[in-house]
């Protein structure tokens, strides 16, 4: 079969058969299918032969760059020599024992005790679990009221949907439920209290606090947050913003959850970006990165406190949280491998690479469809606005996400494109400074045809 009809007959499969992740489902029949083939570093490759450099990794997860033989060998070695072991009946295999170690000794502070998942949502999830046992165990079962933070992403699973705080996800599911509450984003570039860092910090603990007030001092259970803010729309909180929820949280007494999905793995430079405010989460689920997508995997990373409580309060009973495929000797073997490679030499290309990618976006601020530039290490977001002064975003009907998307592949270049007109940038750390500096060129590319298009011009102030 010739390139281009095994390409249709794929698009035609996929359309009648495959149920994409968050996506229109007409919106998909019509436009159909982009099959991908192969990849290599930052490249990858469409099943037509042709070529785009990946500027968000995936979906943010292909940290340590495609083609990497070491970890295809470590899988296949693991496979022929013990494809699968259960965690049940106090069964294990070696290398999700040596990974929980490596985590435990990488991770800030007490954070010592791993409990792996099969990716990011179930890893959320887990944590709701695992906190209101903890809440149990200590005889306060009326802590059972989450705090989130608005704009946030932590997952699709029934529960973790309801923590998230996109209206896409909780519209015709019946989430969130009402032990889900929010606090404000801090989002810096269109906060009413503008962007003095510290009005914000201020903002926001006096948030939290009042909230806790008004749920109740007795029954707010932990409170979740990004680091950085990916799924909408890469939201940088202000330097000390989560050193002072942390503080908070330790102050009144509830548990403080950081989702490093995202942040983790180097993305923003170190291992995990707790790291940067040298702040300690009581809980931190990571996923992504810590396989660089290659295969499947996500954790839960538990202080002692934490683990301790619920050891003591389960005593000789199980506990009965568990999945077939936790701590999957395939995904560590995976993991491990990635693992070597990122700390023999890719996070330290990560921190140079995303110096440049930061600078070279800052230059995209002259250009007169960028109302914002806003990232830490490598992960950043260019948000377009069509008047910089009432920062007025691209208008819905304008489809900006498909049609943004459509313009950067045309291209050569796989960005984000957030539904509000916002480009999501999450490169592998491996990328060289030509690939950045690419990714940096083709971008203003997409913001000049887009500048042209005679819709866009109708709009523009
Ligand atoms: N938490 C955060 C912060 C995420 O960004 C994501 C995914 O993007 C998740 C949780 C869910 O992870 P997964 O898609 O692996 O289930």
């Amino acid at each position: 079969m010739g390139r281009e009809m095994l390409t249709n007959s794929l698009v035609e499969l996929d359309r009648q058969h495959l149920v994409h992740p968050v996506s229109s489902f007409r919106g998909h029949e019509a436009r159909g299918v982009r099959v991908l083939r192969s990849a290599k570093g930052a490249t990858v490759t469409d099943s037509e032969g042709r070529e785009l450099l990946d500027g968000f990794a995936g979906l943010w997860c292909v940290n340590a760059g495609y083609g990497h033989e070491s970890v295809v060998e470590a899988a296949a070695e693991q496979m022929r020599r013990l494809p699968y072991a259960t965690g049940y009946f106090d069964l294990g295999s070696e290398p999700p024992i040596r990974l929980a170690a490596a985590l435990a000794d990488r991770a800030p502070g007490n954070l010592n005790h791993v409990y792996f998942t099969l990716g990011g949502s179930d890893a959320v999830d887990s944590t709701i679990r695992f906190v209101r046992y903890y809440w149990h165990a200590l005889g306060q079962p009326d802590r059972d009221q989450f705090i989130s933070v608005e704009q946030g992403y932590h997952g699709s699973t029934t529960m973790g949907a309801g923590l998230t705080a996109l209206p896409g996800f909780h519209d015709g599911f019946g989430v969130p439920y009402a032990w889900q509450h929010k606090i404000s984003s801090h989002y810096l570039y269109r906060n009413p209290l503008g962007d003095d860092p510290q009005a914000v910090i201020d903002a926001s603990v006096a948030e939290l606090r009042a909230k806790v007030a008004a749920i109740g001092e007795d029954r707010v259970a932990a409170f979740y947050v990004e680091p950085i803010q990916g799924s909408g729309g890469v939201l940088v909180p202000p330097a000390g913003w989560i050193k002072a929820m942390r503080d908070l949280c330790t102050e009144l007494g509830i548990l403080f959850v950081a989702d490093e999905v995202i942040t983790g793995f180097g993305r923003t430079g170190p291992i995990f970006a707790s790291a940067d405010e040298g702040i300690v989460p009581d809980l931190l689920t990571c996923a992504k990165g810590l396989t660089s997508g290659y295969v499947p995997m996500g954790a839960v990373i538990m202080s002692d406190h934490v683990y301790e409580v619920i050891a003591e309060g389960a005593g000789a009973k199980a506990v009965g949280h568990g999945f077939t495929y936790s701590a999957h000797p395939v995904s560590a073997a995976v993991a491990l491998e990635v693992l070597a490679l990122y700390e023999g030499g890719i996070f330290e290309n990560g921190i140079r690479a995303g110096k440049r990618l930061m600078a070279g976006l800052e230059t995209l601020r002259d250009h007169p469809l960028v109302g914002d530039v806003r990232g830490r290490g490598m992960l950043a977001a260019v948000e377009l606005v069509t008047d910089k002064t009432l920062k007025t975003p691209l208008p819905a009907e304008m489809q900006p996400a498909t049609r943004l998307f459509d313009r950067a592949w045309e291209q050569g270049l796989v960005i984000r494109s957030f539904a509000q007109g916002i480009f999501g940038y999450a490169p592998p750390l491996c990328c060289t400074d030509e690939e950045i500096d690419e990714i940096v060129a083709r971008t203003r590319k997409v913001l000049d045809i887009t500048l042209d298009d005679p819709e866009m011009r109708a709009v523009l102030r």
